[in-house]
């Protein structure tokens, strides 16, 4: 009775086989990258690698949280590799991707909680690409002081920072993290730089209610969220959270409707929905309209 060998015909997953998935995963072993596609063994990885869009996992693949939604491991992170940024900005620039995640496991041990490595890497991407947009997804920075500050001074194109789930749920599976102080990460960057787009997301299928997500949208609105996603938590193993259900796809489309009524400008709400998933294409059509 495993949730994880149940899954609906609607989370389907082609296996990654194409010649641009190949070539991005070679690039990601030559330059020793960490990705969040391969980390939380994402079931879009063969699409989006096929089309040269992947999110770089910054500051090493060891975490000092421990969510109990999430692959990667907890421990004792090792030291930034200083070498990280230049790496992660000549991957971009052979990929030639037109828009890049850049995220991070949560550095609680570093005084600027991994802030600077984040510029570090939006300025050498910059450099080598100015065309490409860049989207930074960060922790909390939770008694970092000037660390928020200090990345969204960089200009990223987006800023985004996820609630993951209901504050209901929060004690359970977002450990180490609080609701309300996520969300005022994402109000603060907006106040720091309103020119900048923000973003969140969220996981569904781990028990919350329809009325908590529509609450979640009215408080992400409320902190001035520009994009939102919506996607179906997977369990990465037995041992992690377990899946309370599989939402279907039409409340996926209704949770969409809703929030585009609620004036999100971009929403992505499908089964498959990832934080990064068609950020490329959906930012691009955002910029062209
Ligand atoms: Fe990577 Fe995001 Fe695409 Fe998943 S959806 S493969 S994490 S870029
Ligand atoms: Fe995973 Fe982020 Fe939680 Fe670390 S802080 S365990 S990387 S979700």
């Amino acid at each position: 009775d495993n949730p994880i060998q149940r899954k609906p015909d609607w989370i389907r997953v082609k296996a990654p086989v194409s010649k641009g998935y190949k070539e991005t995963r070679d690039l990601m072993r030559d330059k020793k990258l960490h990705t969040v596609c391969e980390e939380a063994s994402c079931p879009n990885i063969g699409e989006c690698w096929e089309r040269k869009h992947a999110t770089f996992m910054i500051l090493g693949e060891i975490c000092t949280r421990a969510c109990t939604f999430c692959n990667v491991i907890t421990g004792k992170p090792n030291a930034p590799d200083p070498m990280e940024p230049e790496n992660v900005s000549i991957s971009v620039a052979t990929m030639g991707a037109k828009h890049v995640v850049i995220t991070s496991v949560d550095r609680d041990d570093l005084d600027d909680g991994g802030a600077d490595q984040f510029v570090q890497c939006i300025e050498r991407i910059r450099e080598k690409s100015p065309g490409t947009t860049i989207e930074i997804l960060t922790p909390d920075f939770r008694g970092k002081k000037g660390a928020l500050e200090q990345v969204v001074a960089a200009k990223p194109d987006v800023f985004n920072h996820n609630l993951e789930t209901v504050p209901r749920l929060f004690p359970s599976v977002q450990l180490g993290s609080r609701y309300f102080y996520s969300l005022r990460v994402l109000q603060q960057a907006k106040e720091i730089d309103p020119h900048i787009f923000t973003k969140s997301g969220i996981m569904v299928g781990l028990g919350e209610t329809k009325e908590e997500v529509i609450q979640v949208m009215d408080d992400m609105r409320c902190a001035d969220v520009d994009f939102l996603t919506i996607g179906q938590y997977l369990a990465p193993t037995p041992k992690h959270a377990a899946i309370d259900r599989f939402v279907t796809p039409e409340e996926f489309e209704e949770y969409a409707k809703i929030a585009k009524r609620k004036g999100f400008l971009l929403v992505s709400s499908t089964p498959l929905t990832r934080s990064s998933y068609h950020a490329d294409h959906d930012f691009a059509k955002l910029r062209a309209a």
